[in-house]
């Protein structure tokens, strides 16, 4: 058994939301006044675990731990510990927004957790405030720092580029990237609807980024990059790292898609745009046996569609989608 699809994607990449609570209001991720869900809603960790594990025997070698923002909810290196130990894991990480990071990295890593992804939009104290509604980029910074210190490496940053807000920032963005050996891949606006604010038109093209990445340090693709990975990855020519680029609305990747999503409530998610969801918390909370609950996702995986048929340019539309990002887990 494997978690193949109808068009032989062979997922092996699990992203498992542990909550949709988040210390930011990342406006283009969420609502300024979200409504949680409630507690006795969300999965247990022993609950995450045994999906991951069900997954695991199902062929799932890629676990990353995400959210809301996976370090507000209590005790997440008891979880990082008990995912650890599963056996066959070819790797462990963790994607956050890095508030919390420097006092949770050596915590992490002593559990187990492999590397972290952190998100990272821009280096001003002020664009940052008004972009994620707090004032706390001082704390990223130094949880950036505490990561690296951890041995949570390589440390990816993922940055969202918005026009008319950030979009200048491209350039400190790799710098800062080059000069911590932290490999930056920049991130298309995605039409994960919040707030009605998704336009094409505030979507800056990871090609433009990329022709000034060059101009400014010249790249080359890396001639190692993994086909099923989401980003581009370029390396620069005088041997200062890499650099991403996730081309997720210009040049969308579903046909090497091989992720699927655990929602923090427990749904079972074959596609970022597609609400068909498969709910693992009842068979989990009504007694399914680990076979009755493989079945399940293997029956989700069989109604995954190719995808690329969500043609964004083309429509120049939002896909209406009845959950936000902080909702399925990024
Ligand atoms: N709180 C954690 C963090 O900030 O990394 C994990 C969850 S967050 C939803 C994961 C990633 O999704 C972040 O890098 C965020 O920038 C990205 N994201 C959210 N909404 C997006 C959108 N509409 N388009 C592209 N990326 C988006």
């Amino acid at each position: 058994m494997g978690f193949v699809d109808s068009f032989g994607r062979v997922h092996d990449d699990l992203r498992l939301s542990i909550t949709d609570r988040c210390n930011l209001r990342c406006a283009y991720c969420m609502p300024q006044d979200p409504v949680w869900y409630p507690h006795g809603a969300i999965l247990s960790y022993e609950e995450i675990e045994r999906v991951a594990r069900i997954a695991i025997a199902g062929g799932v070698r890629k676990l990353r731990v995400t959210g809301g923002e996976p370090l507000v909810r209590r005790d997440v290196a008891r979880l990082i510990a008990s995912l650890a130990a599963l056996p066959g894991l070819s790797d462990l990480s963790l994607t956050t927004n890095g508030v919390l990071l420097a006092s949770h990295a050596k915590e992490l890593a002593r559990a187990g957790l492999r590397r972290v992804n952190v998100s990272l939009d821009t280096l001003d104290r002020d664009r940052f405030a008004k972009l994620t509604g707090r004032d706390r980029l001082t704390d990223v910074l130094k949880g950036l720092a505490a990561a690296a210190d951890a041995g949570l490496g390589p440390i990816k940053i993922n940055a969202v580029l918005l026009r008319g807000e950030n979009e200048a920032e491209a350039i400190e963005l790799a710098r800062f990237g080059r000069e911590r050996g932290y490999e930056v891949r920049f991130i298309e606006f995605m039409p994960l609807e919040n707030d009605h604010s998704w336009d094409l038109g505030r979507v800056v093209s990871g090609a433009m980024v990329r022709r000034s990445i060059a101009e400014a340090w010249p790249i080359v693709p890396d001639p190692a990059g993994d086909p099923h990975a989401p980003a581009s990855r370029y390396l620069y020519e005088d041997g200062n790292g890499a650099v991403g680029f996730i081309d997720s609305v210009t040049a969308p990747f579903c046909a090497s898609c091989t992720r699927i999503r655990l929602t923090s409530d427990g749904k079972f998610r074959v596609c970022l745009y597609d609400d068909k969801e498969e709910d693992l918390r009842a068979a989990l909370r009504g007694g399914e046996s680990d076979d009755a609950i493989a079945a399940r996702m293997q029956a989700a995986l069989a109604r995954k569609g190719r995808g690329g048929a969500i043609d964004i340019l083309e429509s120049k539309a939002a896909i209406p989608l009845a959950r936000t990002m902080h909702q399925i887990g990024g």
